[in-house]
């Protein structure tokens, strides 16, 4: 059936700042090219809806729209949230998703899923629903319907963000500039096509962390924190000082990055990520054996530093290269690391 309306939500890549936007701290996400398409028609199923998606097999009708723990969540979510933000019932539509956008390894799918279909929505009901209004709603889609979910970097750089400047976010008071990426460098995301262990368990294990570390300092969020003194050690399990050390330096590192990308410094911002990679895998518990392989290798194949890109627990890696190094550095980790996939 011909689609009446379609929506198209981007991934993003995020260069440094992970696990911080639920700390209230600040990120630097770029948007990549690779998307989530929604396509919306009129279904000639009664009182029903439709999901189909080019990633899995079956189609599904769904009477009645509820959870089902499992990825037409996004949708279904999205037509429950936006139903009852603008009082529309919704029902005799199909959602055609298409994508080009990894999922489930670090590059915010489930972010880019949502966005595509509220814009679907949005378009198709006339709605004119603001960007802010668009990233909240998505935003509490994904935490509170879907379950799993962070702050809200991903939906903010998938709907403000754009190919070629990084977002300098700061998650607690929402205030953004785009700052314009090296032109004779680029970053490269590799995918150590390993499978991903994110579960939500272990994901929301550290928020609860960080959560119980700001609790006995007496903070709201982690990131108001400078560092942390002996007098924080003696509060603090050792499973917290160790997040809190990755956190409070992370956050250090976003600010010197952002200066350093507007100072046209590739090389001293590839060390932070690399530093930041390091931090995710000693401090924050984050990495996998296959991830640290593929940053050593990238930065010993002439990258100027690398890291993991997203939560962790699998997925991908971003990686600095010089531009006219990209080939051979490509070719070398091929040859390195037969399954990874530059995306
Ligand atoms: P990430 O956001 O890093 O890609 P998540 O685990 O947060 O990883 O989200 C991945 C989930 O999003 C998938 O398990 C699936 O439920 C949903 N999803 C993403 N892309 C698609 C797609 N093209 N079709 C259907 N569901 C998708
Ligand atoms: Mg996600």
């Amino acid at each position: 059936m011909k689609a009446i309306s379609v929506g198209e939500g981007y991934g993003r890549v995020n260069l440094i700042g992970e696990h911080l936007d639920y700390n209230g701290g600040c990120v630097l996400p770029l948007q990549i090219k690779n998307s989530i398409i929604c396509e919306l028609s009129e279904s000639s199923e009664i009182n029903c809806v439709s999901i189909i998606s080019d990633k899995y097999q079956k189609k599904l009708s769904i009477e009645k729209l509820e959870k089902r723990n499992d990825w037409a969540d996004f949708i279904i979510g999205s037509c429950l949230f936006f139903g009852e933000k603008y009082s529309i019932v919704i029902k005799e539509l199909s959602f055609n998703i298409s994508s080009t956008l990894p999922l489930g390894i670090g590059l915010s799918s489930s972010a880019a899923i949502t966005v595509s279909t509220l814009k679907a929505l949005n378009n198709f009901y006339k709605t004119n629903m603001s960007g802010d209004e668009l990233i909240d709603l998505a935003y509490d889609i994904e935490n509170s319907f879907v379950g799993v979910g962070g702050g809200i970097m991903d939906q903010f750089v998938s709907v403000l963000g754009n190919h070629n400047q990084a977002l300098y976010l700061n998650t607690l008071s929402r205030s953004y500039e785009l700052v314009n990426i090296f032109d004779d460098h680029n970053f490269l995301i590799i995918d150590s096509n390993t499978e991903r262990i994110l579960s939500s368990s272990e994901f929301n294990q550290k928020k609860e962390l960080c959560l119980s570390a700001a609790k006995k300092m007496n903070l709201k969020n982690l990131c108001e924190k400078e560092m942390i003194n002996e007098n924080d050690i003696q509060l603090l399990s050792g499973e917290e000082i160790k997040v809190c050390r990755h956190v409070v330096e992370e956050n250090k590192r976003v600010k010197k990055a952002v200066q350093l990308l507007k100072d046209n410094n590739p090389k001293e911002f590839g060390k932070l990520m690399t530093e930041s990679h390091s931090s995710l895998s000693e401090h924050y518990g984050v990495s996998t054996d296959e991830l640290n392989t593929l940053v050593n290798l990238s930065n010993s194949f002439g990258a100027l530093g690398s890291k993991l890109t997203g939560a962790g627990f699998g997925g991908a890696v971003v990686t600095l290269v010089k531009n006219d190094k990209v080939e051979e550095f490509k070719k070398l980790i091929l040859e390195n690391y037969n399954k990874a996939k530059f995306v």
